[in-house]
């Protein structure tokens, strides 16, 4: 295997495409300014051209062609199994793309993902060559997604975002964050409530799928309600196909940090974020998006399920936690942020009583548990 082979890649994507392969059509964020966000900070945003972009395709492509042969002489007939990709993970020369390459055939998804903020913003007829590149190079390519920000959706024509569509750009993915626009001005979001609708709406005229993300916990102590209540409003008028949930964390390198310090913003506690899902949930009126909470820092990650049918199941699962004893309540925290259960039924469906007492005994001794299980949800972030 050629260990000159590599390609660029960035430092992020959803977690819906952890098995995906990522290829690099911009660099970093052209934004950069929202106020919760420590993934672009001290880094320039970048178009890559046409050629750099087929050039890493075409370097994708001979990783694949030689793990496939690895595969082969390997006695594995083309299938990239356990052996094939032990061999490739094995060899410190080979780079990290290829170690993805061999990774996305052995989970053989069929998913890319293309990196990084918002690939909108390369001009319409370039993505579309290089998608179609993309798609015409490499056999295994079934759906490719991006990311994109809604105020360039919003400047895209329905017409040039169909162009993408038919030469393969399959799903978008936005960061909403907020329906709420003094939330969004005061995040320094730079978009409205109204782009987001005009952008999420050219989306799916174009017959794209798309996926929002919402931030529970974005309104802190001040606009929690209106946050929530806002959200669900703009969501109702744009039906994505995907909601997907990921509570706010503000680690030290935010801006949004100081003004935590400051006391311009006042954090929600767990269980007032709880609520605000409940609010935000109970507002999604006459759509049939898929709401998700597969995100690390959800503390109830079996809220999802597709519109409306889900939704009643969704609130009485909030309405559980909201209704557990305190002690319990703090349980399930503890057990949550160990990673060992998804909602607080799993605790007795899982037979984990034992362990997490014992656990929340060892913790309760450390300090305060409140103090505790905040450091152990930042330190995911
Ligand atoms: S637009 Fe997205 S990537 Fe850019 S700063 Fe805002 S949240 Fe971060």
């Amino acid at each position: 295997m050629d260990s000159s082979l590599s390609f660029e890649q960035g430092p992020i994507r959803p977690p819906s495409e952890a098995k995906s392969l990522l290829l690099r059509f911009s660099r970093n964020c052209p934004w950069n300014k929202c106020k919760f966000c420590p993934v672009y900070k001290r880094r320039t945003f970048g178009r890559r051209t046409l050629e750099e972009i087929k050039a890493d395709i075409d370097a994708a492509t001979q990783m694949r062609e030689q793990i496939l042969k690895l595969s082969w002489a390997l006695g594995s007939a083309g299938k990239v199994n356990d052996q094939v990709v032990q061999k490739v993970f094995s060899n410190p020369a080979l780079s990290d793309s290829f170690r993805n390459v061999a990774a996305w055939l052995y989970y053989g998804t069929g998913n890319v993902f293309l990196q990084d903020a918002n690939s909108l913003l390369i001009n319409p007829e370039t993505l579309a060559e290089a998608v179609g590149y993309l798609r015409r190079s490499i056999p295994e390519v079934e759906r490719i997604t991006t990311y994109a920000r809604s105020s360039t959706a919003a400047q895209r024509t329905v017409e040039e975002l169909t162009l993408l569509r038919k030469a393969g750009l399959d799903r978008v993915h936005i960061g909403l964050e907020t329906g709420y626009d003094p939330l969004l001005k005061f995040m320094k979001k730079g978009t409205t409530a109204a782009k987001q609708i005009k952008g999420g709406q050219n989306i799916k005229a174009a017959g794209m799928e798309l996926s929002e993300y919402v931030m529970p916990g974005l309104g802190g102590k001040k606009w929690s309600k209106e946050h929530a209540v806002h959200s669900a409003q703009v969501l109702n008028q744009i039906n994505p196909d995907f909601i997907r949930l990921r509570t706010l964390r503000v680690p030290t390198r935010v801006e949004l940090y100081k003004d935590l310090e400051n006391g311009a913003f006042e954090k929600l506690s767990d269980d007032e974020v709880v609520e605000e899902i409940r609010l935000f949930v109970s507002c999604l009126e006459g759509i049939e998006s898929y709401v998700a909470s597969d995100h690390i820092m959800n503390l109830i990650e079996t809220v999802e399920g597709r519109l409306p049918d889900a939704k009643e199941n969704m609130l009485e699962i909030l309405d559980h936690y909201l209704g557990l004893p305190e002690k319990e309540k703090l349980m399930y925290r503890l057990c949550r942020r160990m990673g060992r259960c998804r909602e607080p039924r799993d605790i007795d469906r899982y037979g984990l009583r034992g362990d997490l007492t014992a656990a929340f005994e060892r913790v309760a001794a450390q300090g305060d548990v409140e103090d505790i299980l905040t450091q152990m949800a930042d330190s995911m972030v």
